[in-house]
């Protein structure tokens, strides 16, 4: 049965802060240059370590979803058009920043033909001509219906790693990912690998929602058949009261566990923590599988 009132958090989960030096001024480039990010729009728990490290998941093609997740904290409704300014001032915050390590994701825009892929490869060859030495990583939607044409259109500026979040195991997709489908999100990983073998997929679940230890095994071994071959597992937190609940606490030593069963499945690079989120450390995840 579901609790009913929200499970206690246990020490290992940290609290946000927002203190830190450089949190400020990322923060006040960002707004100068009218960009988004998840750890802001999530509600990330680790935004004051990311920034402070001068690290962010930019959101691009808007703050606004047209698809509801009750896991997330990003507002949905009718999006805006795009900005076609956004992959200029995207890059130009970069260099500002003196960003190495890029990840780039959207919400789900269902509106647009091509699902919003044009518009990725507008911002990661705005990014290549100013700053060639930044590595980028695309964390993408399911480009539901449109899978074919966006892979497409991604072969001209394909990125350095691809990343497309599973979230949770099949049978919670109908409660967790409204409009997603878990075999459609394999096949994207699978097909965006045999268009780019040379350029690592990525992965990721949230944890504690009601999932068992054996429907994610299963998950991983289906990853890692679709040739997936970076992990991330975190434990889900619920960003309010009228989102999905905690199902679960899992404890550190069962994330490092997993994680180890994980690593002898074949996956390369593995992070498994209870804060560990899908662009968590993602330079360092990267570092030992991309080259320079
Ligand atoms: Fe941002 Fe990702 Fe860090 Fe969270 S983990 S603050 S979303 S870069
Ligand atoms: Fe949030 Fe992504 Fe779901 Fe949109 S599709 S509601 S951004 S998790």
């Amino acid at each position: 049965t579901p609790t009913e009132r929200p499970l206690r958090k246990p020490r290992w989960i940290r609290a946000q802060s927002h203190t830190q030096p450089g949190v400020q001024r990322i923060k006040r480039v960002l707004r100068e240059q009218r960009l988004h990010t998840v750890c802001e729009e999530a509600s990330c728990p680790n935004l004051g370590e990311c920034f402070a490290h001068g690290t962010a998941t930019f959101m691009i093609m808007g703050d606004i979803c047209t698809r509801r997740c009750p896991f997330c904290d990003v507002a949905h409704g009718r999006p805006n058009p795009l900005d076609p300014d956004e992959p200029r001032h995207l890059a130009e915050t970069i260099e500002a920043l003196g960003l190495r390590y890029v990840v780039i994701t959207s919400v789900d825009r269902d509106d647009l033909r091509d699902g919003g892929a044009g518009h990725f490869v507008a911002c990661i060859e705005s990014i290549r001509e100013r700053t060639p030495q930044a590595r980028i990583e695309i964390l993408v939607p399911d480009f539901r219906g449109r899978m074919d044409i966006a892979l497409e259109i991604m072969r001209a500026a394909p990125p350095d790693v691809f990343n497309h979040n599973l979230e949770t195991v099949p049978r919670l997709y109908r409660k967790a990912r409204p409009g997603a489908d878990y075999q459609w999100s394999l096949d994207l990983l699978e097909m965006f690998r045999e268009r780019h073998p040379g350029i690592p997929t990525k992965s990721g679940l949230m944890l504690g929602i009601g999932e068992t230890r054996e429907e994610l095994l299963e998950v991983l071994r289906d990853l890692r058949a679709h040739g997936c071959e970076m992990l991330t597992l975190g434990q889900y937190l619920q960003p309010s009261r009228h989102h999905l609940p905690v199902e679960r606490y899992l404890d550190p030593e069962e994330f490092d566990e997993l994680g180890d069963r994980a690593r002898e499945m074949g996956f390369r690079q593995v992070a498994s923590g209870p804060m560990v989120r899908s662009s968590y450390h993602a330079d360092q995840q990267a570092h030992e599988i991309v080259a320079d």
